[in-house]
């Protein structure tokens, strides 16, 4: 730094290093010019800060009884920003060492590679580097800082520049401990000297700083730092002000979690809520916002997504670490170490908070189920740290519950029978026609708990629990279903078809329907129905088959297994004819029938048209008679 003494002012050229810096800023960062108000209150804020804990041990500093305060000017005719801190101020080597130079070295080739790789990324990320003031030049042609350090012998000083080629210094009489940084807006920048757009700037950016600021004698900030504050020092009625205030709800959250983490690995603090209700059916999950990232009370980002894991985004509130740098991008933000540490600890508390209410707050668990529990249970198959937890947590209607009414796994084995190796579920559209289905025959005449999945995001995940501690997990669909040999009574069982009857219509069966199924069965599940159809061991519940077909249009589905029972009349009676010497051509009209049947019962017959007319000639010929 070369320096050539004048009259009043001496003038300090800057470094080759910091002129490029300077330029790149200017010609950089014009994508977000409105964070320049950021950058200077966020340095008073600092100042602030510094002059607050020195006076706590130095009263002989300079007005040690001056309030802590940022006050904001405009001179809206004359384009005239002032922004006035009462904080720690500079000393003239302060001026020429921390505002003239780049705090470290690399940062201009860092910021090159930067700008190469999008310009967009620069202005946002331009603040950790420690030259957030410069970003004034955005905006000013010329910036003027008057400063006067807390030292009891220091002396004030003046600091101009164009932020180009130099700056420079003279001293100046000011009265009181701090720094006032005036400027003339440029053009193109006149948008900042309207008091609205001011203000709406530093809610947004800056409302949780914690000393006043002042836009003329409006405080503009208005809302406490309660992340800050310790659990005792915060009443119900203020977190939900807060949560309102953070989320623009007008009822308040349904519970909040405050945590303060000090640790080797990371620091934060945190106050994050779960709404009450969601705005998924009006919004959409994808646009729903997730928690605000603030370093040291000011504001970085909202929606911070990166904080959360996906299944937990509908959690809205403030996290609060300085362990990232200022202006963190949301690119660095992704692949930090800093911000997958604050992940993975806030969502075991977030975890732990939903296990306390599903155990004591049954009804607040359940409240909170019923308008989130769609986006929560995919945590199951996205979160493999948690998945236990998470698959605890999870609650579902089943043939026992009622309503809204839903019950857990844990719950759902202390009810079962104590021979009951499976816990039993069944997938489809509704739960009215899902309790008629024939499928659910067995398990209601044996009074085993099924439980009822219709939430397609229920139906994406459960199936793919295998177990519960040493439970199966499966589905009724499922061919190979281990279902105890039926305990139908001995008339019961003299009902039936003989065995080899049994096999010779099982024969026609399979003739008949050929390539279109992949085995006919005896069925054990059935009690009332004549035919049923399920998965083979590798195929796809109906309803999810049903599913995939939405997604995908040319997924033609898999082959089913046709269950048919032996023990109802239909089938005795199709059993006699063929003893009677009926042909498989002769049984054709019944089988097709009983096979399409069940087809349209699971939703998945493709045209009813041979299904109907068939219909209509089998009652033609019934009445016939
Ligand atoms: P950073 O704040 O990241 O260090 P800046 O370029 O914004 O980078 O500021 C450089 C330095 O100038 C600060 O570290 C601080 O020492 C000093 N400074 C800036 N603004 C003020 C202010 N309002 N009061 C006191 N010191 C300030």
């Amino acid at each position: 730094m070369s320096k050539n003494t004048s009259q009043t002012a001496d003038t300090f050229e800057f470094k080759a290093e910091m002129r490029q810096l300077l330029d790149l800023i200017v010609n950089s960062l014009y994508t977000h010019p409105e964070i320049f108000l950021r950058e200077l209150i966020s340095n008073s804020s600092d100042a602030l800060n510094k002059a607050r804990y020195r006076g706590l041990t130095d009263k002989d500093m300079r007005d040690a009884d001056a309030p802590l305060q940022i006050k904001i000017e405009i001179d809206k005719d004359a384009k005239k920003l002032v922004i006035e801190d009462s904080g720690i101020g500079m000393r003239r080597e302060d001026l020429i060492n921390r505002l003239g130079t780049v705090a470290s070295s690399g940062t201009l080739e860092f910021i090159k590679n930067l700008k190469d790789a999008g310009e967009q990324k620069v202005g946002d990320m331009i603040g950790q580097f420690g030259v957030g003031f410069y970003s004034v030049f955005m905006v000013a042609e010329e910036v003027t800082v008057e400063t006067l350090h807390a030292d009891a012998d220091a002396t004030a000083w003046r600091w101009v520049s164009d932020g180009k080629g130099s700056f420079t210094l003279e001293e100046i009489e000011r009265e009181h401990r701090g720094t006032r940084i005036s400027f003339t807006l440029k053009d193109s920048a006149d948008e900042f000297a309207d008091d609205y757009r001011v203000k709406s700037i530093i809610k947004k950016y800056s409302n949780f700083v914690e000393f006043p600021i002042m836009v003329g004698d409006e405080k503009v900030n208005s809302v406490r730092a309660l992340w800050h504050e310790s659990k005792d020092s915060v009443s119900e009625e203020e977190y939900s002000e807060f949560y309102k205030f953070v989320t623009n709800d007008f009822s308040g959250p349904l519970g909040h979690l405050h945590l303060s983490i000090e640790g080797a690995s990371v620091n934060f603090k945190a106050l994050l809520f779960i709404p009450e209700n969601s705005h998924y059916r009006t919004m959409g999950w994808q646009n729903e916002k997730t928690a605000q990232l603030y370093s040291n009370k000011v504001f970085i980002m909202d929606d911070c997504k990166d904080l959360l894991p996906e299944y937990l985004h509908f959690v809205k509130g403030v996290v609060d670490t300085e362990d990232l740098p200022l202006n963190v991008s949301r690119e660095m933000t992704q692949n930090s170490p800093v911000m997958a540490r604050i992940k993975q600890i806030l969502t075991k508390r977030l975890l732990s908070l939903l296990e306390e209410w599903a155990e004591k707050e049954p009804e607040k668990y359940a409240k909170f189920y019923e308008a989130f529990g769609s986006p929560f249970v995919m945590g199951v198959n996205m979160d493999f740290d948690n998945r236990e937890r998470l698959i605890k947590l999870l609650r579902f209607h089943s043939t026992t519950t009622e309503g809204e009414q839903r019950t857990g796994f844990a719950d759902y084995v202390a009810r079962k029978k104590d021979d009951q190796k499976d816990i039993y579920y069944f997938t489809g559209d509704h739960r009215d026609s899902m309790q008629n289905s024939p499928k659910l025959e067995y398990f209601r005449k044996n009074e085993i708990e099924v439980m009822l999945l219709t939430d397609p995001a229920d139906v994406m995940v459960i199936p793919s629990i295998d177990k519960f501690e040493e439970y199966n997990v499966v589905s009724i669909e499922k061919a190979d279903l281990e279902i105890k040999e039926d305990e139908s009574t001995d008339a019961e069982k003299e009902q039936r078809i003989s065995d080899e009857q049994a096999d010779s219509l099982l024969a026609s069966f399979k003739a008949i329907l050929g390539e279109q199924v992949e085995d006919v069965r005896i069925s054990k599940r059935l009690v009332d129905s004549a035919a049923t159809l399920v998965a083979g061991a590798q195929g796809m519940d109906a309803h999810m088959e049903r599913m995939m077909k939405m997604m995908d249009a040319s997924y033609g589905g898999s082959k089913k297994i046709l269950e048919i029972n032996p023990g109802h009349d239909l089938i005795k009676n199709l059993a006699r004819i063929q003893l009677g010497g009926g042909s498989d051509e002769d049984l054709r009209p019944y089988i097709m029938q009983l096979f399409e049947g069940a087809m349209l019962l699971d939703g998945a017959l493709s045209g009813p048209t041979d299904f109907v007319q068939r219909m209509t000639k089998i009652m033609t010929d019934a009445t016939q008679k």
